[in-house]
């Protein structure tokens, strides 16, 4: 496990960008934490470092979107909208582990469809500055390797 601590977006993107230097085809990246914890901003910094340049925004009503003009397709979703639904049986899981670098908001709610070799990330808001984060890493199976090569 690493922590890190942010104290405002472009930070947490910075981290992103570090992350964007080891992904991998077939990576899983699980991203914890409550509304406003920073999910989506550090999700755009990955894409941004990745090579995409449309905007990315929470996939909130679609659940998916999908970025394939950068240096590896990037699939981004927020299960969110899921809480109810149960993941399975919606085609999801070819999504999870193929040929891209696979994000998600709201991981719980996926959570029977998530492979045991993932990177767990976790947002937290610290208290004191409102703009101060603390974002916990934790590589499972292959992607330990990742974790111990993240530097922030
Ligand atoms: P989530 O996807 O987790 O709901 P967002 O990334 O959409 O969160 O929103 C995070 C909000 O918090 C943004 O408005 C962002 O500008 C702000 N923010 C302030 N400090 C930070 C930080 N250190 N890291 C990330 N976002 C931050
Ligand atoms: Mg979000």
């Amino acid at each position: 496990m690493k922590s890190y601590q942010t104290n405002n977006p472009k930070e947490t993107q910075a981290l992103a960008e570090q992350l964007a230097k080891l992904v991998y085809s077939g990576l899983v990246v699980t991203l914890q934490g409550d509304l406003g914890a920073g999910k989506t901003t550090f999700t755009q910094g990955l894409a941004k470092a990745l090579g995409i340049t449309s905007r990315v925004k929470s996939p909130t009503f679609n659940i998916l979107n999908t970025y394939e003009e950068g240096r590896i397709p990037l699939y981004h979703f927020d299960a969110y909208r899921l809480e109810n639904m149960g993941a399975a049986d919606q085609g999801f899981e070819d999504y999870l582990g193929t040929d891209g670098v696979t994000l998600i908001e709201w991981p719980q709610y996926m959570a029977d469809l998530l492979p045991n070799d993932r990177l767990e990330m976790t947002f937290t808001r610290m208290a004191g500055a409102d703009s101060d984060r603390e974002i916990v890493v934790r590589g499972l199976g292959q992607a330990a390797q990742i974790e111990e090569d993240l530097h922030g």
